[in-house]
């Protein structure tokens, strides 16, 4: 398997730290809104790549935080006169129903920076002792920057190249830094913020140290993948690196995976430009699958852009592979050949073929596009070949195989019933009670059970191996 790794601009032959375990760390979001669709992406992307690795029998710790001390969330819970804890116990309740929207699968553990303040502080107390963090007068923490020699190494930037930048945006009170480039370990807490104590000063965590501190409590000081967005690059990841090794003196992440941006209609998305959606927004238009289903039709590094029309012929595709896998379902049912016919042993070389394609893609550097290609030729070759002759065993294979690489993206192959929907015992009882009425001459009942049907999104059409139906 081949990871790009954004370390080392290539990628790399994947080596796990330890013989079939992966440890994974992928940086969640900070809990003060709906998440926006950009921040679907890396939970999608990192989603498939946990669920890939699973596929070939990795056991997967992945652990993915919720940054629900910050800034962002404090100006909130102050707009609404309420506590913080209020605002980022509400929003990590909506992310994660977002997710289960997705098919994003809860992380092994999702740590919150409010519940690993001692992890924290022991952290930056390390960094303090190793001479890593120094204090100010106010009782702030900062990071020696210019300390950690291979600072920059992860983006590529040169340390004193960074220096002219940093120092534009000094901000009141940073005067007390030894140096522009020193970022926040811990800062002392403000009238009407959430503070813990700690031997500086009563206080709050600055962003970066947290994952460093979770990640090493969950999964140890060397992780296998690490990931995120490419906006956390840097700084953020950059500044983990420095806080984690100088801290733990070992390398912190073997891999590091960055996720390209998601754009809308060519353009960063953003709430002044009113081009700035929701997760939620786009459920009510669109069944959330296809959301997944368009974040996978391209490579995970390259930008994205959003489009309705995009969106459409992501609705589109997805629709062909779950006909293809009801008919399959359906002749099924209906099959009365169990054992498998010459012809269709040839086939299903074809689809172990098709099989190989897919792996091969997913295994350099997790080509999702290609993946689905390879699924599409099976569902061709399904759509060729599977008939009411068709041995039950062929039928099983192929519909079996395709389920299963689906199953990896997260994408499912059946029409999801929305709630309240009549469910299939009810469909066909009613597929019966119109053969019933067909059979008594009673065309006027037939019909208007059909009917019944469509009023509630259900279409049913007959066919030679019978009555076949399907959620519209
Ligand atoms: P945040 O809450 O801003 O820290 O973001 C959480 C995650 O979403 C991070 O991994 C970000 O890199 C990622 N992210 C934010 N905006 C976008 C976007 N427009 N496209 C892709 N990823 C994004
Ligand atoms: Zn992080």
């Amino acid at each position: 398997m081949r990871i790009y790794n954004t370390l080392t601009g290539s990628k790399q032959i994947f080596k796990p730290i330890e013989e079939g375990k992966v440890r994974m760390y992928v940086c969640g979001p900070t809990v003060y809104n709906l998440i926006h669709i950009g921040n679907a992406r890396p939970m999608i992307i990192f989603d498939t790549v946990r669920r890939y690795f699973e596929y070939k029998g990795y056991e997967v710790n992945y652990v993915s935080n919720f940054t629900d001390v910050d800034d962002k969330i404090i100006k909130k819970a102050n707009e609404e006169g309420v506590s913080s804890e209020e605002i980022s116990t509400r929003y990590i309740a909506e992310c994660k129903k977002d997710m289960e929207g997705l098919n994003v699968r809860p992380a092994t553990t999702h740590p919150l920076a409010t519940e690993e303040m001692g992890e924290i502080i022991d952290l930056i107390q390390v960094l303090m002792d190793k001479g890593y963090a120094y204090k100010v007068e106010d009782g702030t923490v900062y990071y020696r920057t210019r300390k950690f020699s291979t600072y920059g190494k992860l983006s590529g930037k040169n340390i004193d190249d960074l220096e002219g930048g940093h120092r534009a945006i000094l901000v009141a009170g940073e005067d007390q830094k030894e140096d522009p480039l020193d970022f926040v370990l811990w800062k002392p807490k403000k009238e009407g913020e959430p503070y813990w104590e700690s031997p500086w000063c009563d206080g709050r965590p600055g962003w970066h140290i947290e994952c460093s501190a979770m990640s090493r409590r969950y999964l140890g000081k060397t992780l296998d993948i690490h990931a995120g967005g490419e906006d956390l690059i840097f700084p953020h990841h950059e500044n983990e690196i420095a806080q984690s090794e100088a801290a733990n003196d070992a390398t912190f992440s073997n891999y590091w995976m960055h996720n390209g941006f998601l754009n809308i209609d060519n353009k960063k998305m953003s709430k002044s430009l009113g081009n700035f959606f929701t997760v939620r927004d786009i459920a009510n238009e669109y069944d959330l699958q296809v959301l997944r289903f368009f974040m996978l039709s391209a490579h995970y590094r390259s930008p994205l852009n959003f489009s309705r029309e995009l969106m459409d012929a992501a609705s589109n595709a997805l629709e062909r592979i779950i006909t293809a896998a009801d008919n399959l379902r359906f002749l099924i049912s209906k099959s009365e050949v169990e054992a498998l016919k010459d012809d269709e042993k040839e086939n299903l070389s074809k689809v172990s073929d098709f099989v190989k394609k897919y792996e091969e893609a997913m295994e350099d550097d997790f080509n999702t596009a290609d993946g689905i290609s390879a699924i599409f030729e099976i569902v061709k070759l399904a759509n060729q070949t599977a008939s009411g002759e068709s041995s039950k065993a062929y039928l099983k294979e192929v519909l079996e195989t395709i389920e299963k690489l689906c199953d990896v993206l997260g994408i499912f192959t059946e029409k999801q019933v929305a709630e309240g929907a009549i469910s299939e015992e009810e469909i066909l009882a009613k597929i019966e009670e119109r053969a019933e009425a067909k059979k008594a001459k009673d065309f006027a009942r037939a019909d208007a059970i059909r009917d019944e049907l469509l009023a509630a999104g259900v279409e049913i059409k007959d066919t030679r191996e019978g009555v076949k139906w399907t959620r519209v």
